[in-house]
């Protein structure tokens, strides 16, 4: 999907040098292609239109959190697609791309009163409630602002997606979803609640899937809880089949957006139903690159390490789920081909990008770090005191900085250090005992 390509040995996106790239903006730094992410989007909301799906109609709501820049919200914006949030800082961060609340949907275990409330204030299209806690909540919130909050229910099939378990929702011991078991009773809490209305059943069961059975086994849930509800007499309006296809970092062969869509139609179509889906990683994972450079070249008795500017706190995947990212040369180098483990600068093992590559490699040299356009600059921190790598977006044959890098300043800026003075007044009752003692 990426056109990456190599002309004298050196990597182009898209037509422009990545090393251009590092010169104008420093490393690390994280690069977006707009062609590819709107390739990806398209991709999904053009199989719908395909001869065998027609009639189905649907929503694309990005999952926001696998990369919220503004620029990267607003391109999707403007591709039509709307949002699942999962908090008011998304919210915000939405309405700030300039995405349309009526196609936004808030997702979550965690929705707190004033999250609620704002949103509800926005009028957003759903929520997607996962606890009864939560149900009784939205209901309090919206009776006191006399509105009716438009809910899905989003349940909890218990099946394994087959993912890393750090990335698996589905299953009954995670957090997320209603449980199958208690729907029944949910059933008739609902009819009670004068201040929600449910529009939809939704299902997410994990991320990073590469296998079409846990999809399926989810989907034939959906199909089978849809005419439960539907007899109970919810005039449902849609399914939300959640996010979760897998992308290829490695040699992972995840299910085409087309053939995922299709499996979707053949699940669902009869019902009639508006289809919305979340897809998170499989829309910006191939779209952005992590660049960054070789500081040294170390060698010792058992290994090659490659010292690089990039950290853990940049792209946090390796060190969290052992994920694997391919780390390709950016600039042809005349050193040989060895093994090396390519490892940041923070001070941890986990901090290592890249286990066992075989890299001509020497210091000061230019790598690609792939497939990091999702869970990538979201997850970074501030760990060590590294300032957060610049973005930028490769537009056409323009580059457009979308964030700048951190200042070490901005790090610091809202920390205190307490005053000196308040010490002595808890100070002034000892030296007048003090001074009393000698009369
Ligand atoms: C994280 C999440 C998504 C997106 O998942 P991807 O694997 O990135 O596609 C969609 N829906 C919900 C509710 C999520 O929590």
């Amino acid at each position: 999907m990426n056109d990456l390509r190599y002309v004298n040995g050196e990597a182009y996106l898209d037509g422009i040098s990545l090393k251009s790239i590092a010169d104008q903006f420093g490393t690390p730094c994280y690069v977006y292609s707009r062609s590819t992410l709107a390739a990806n989007y398209q991709a999904f909301d053009s199989a719908f239109l395909e001869p065998a799906n027609s009639g189905l109609s649907h929503q694309i709501c990005y999952a926001v959190k696998a990369n919220s820049n503004l620029a990267i919200l607003n391109l999707l914006q403007r591709l039509g697609s709307g949002f699942d949030l999962v908090s008011g800082g998304e919210l915000e961060r939405v309405l700030a791309a300039g995405g349309d609340p009526q196609k936004v949907i808030f997702s979550g275990v965690g929705k707190q009163d004033a999250e609620i409330e704002t949103a509800l204030g926005k009028n957003i299209s759903c929520f997607n409630v996962e606890s009864e806690a939560e149900l009784a909540r939205i209901q309090r919130i919206a009776q006191h602002t006399g509105k009716v909050a438009p809910i899905a229910l989003r349940v909890n099939p218990d099946i394994d997606a087959l993912t890393h378990p750090y990335i698996s929702t589905g299953l009954k011991d995670n957090k997320f979803g209603l449980a199958l078991t208690a729907l029944a009773d949910l059933r008739s809490t609902l009819k009670k609640m004068k201040n929600l209305k449910l529009i939809g059943l939704a299902c997410h069961i994990g991320s990073q899937l590469v296998n079409p059975e846990p999809f399926d086994a989810a989907l034939r849930c959906l199909h089978r809880l849809a005419l439960e509800f539907l007899a109970a007499g919810f005039p449902l309006q849609h399914l939300n089949v959640g996010g979760g296809l897998g992308v290829r970092y490695r040699n992972e062969n995840p299910p085409s957006r087309q053939d995922y869509v299709t499996l979707i139609q053949s699940r669902l179509s009869d019902l009639k139903l508006k289809i919305i889906l979340e897809p998170g990683r499989s829309l910006v994972a191939e779209a952005g690159l992590l660049l960054t450079r070789v500081e040294y070249i170390k060698e010792t008795a058992e290994k090659n390490f490659a010292v690089i500017d990039a950290a853990m706190n940049d792209l946090l995947r390796p060190a969290l789920y052992h994920a694997w990212h391919d780390i390709i040369p950016v600039t042809a180098s005349p050193a040989e081909v060895k093994t090396y483990d390519v490892v940041g600068p923070i001070c941890e093992s986990a901090d290592c990008l890249g286990r066992d590559r075989r890299l001509r490699l020497q210091a000061n040299d230019l790598l690609g770090i792939l497939t990091a356009g999702a869970y990538g600059f979201c997850m970074s921190s501030n760990y060590n005191s590294r300032p957060r790598p610049a973005e930028v977006l490769i537009d056409g044959s323009k580059v457009q900085l979308i964030r700048r890098r951190e200042t070490i300043k901005e790090l610091y800026a809202l920390e205190k250090i307490p005053g000196k003075y308040p010490l002595l007044p808890s100070l002034l009752p000892f030296l007048h005992a003090f001074r009393g003692g000698r009369g």
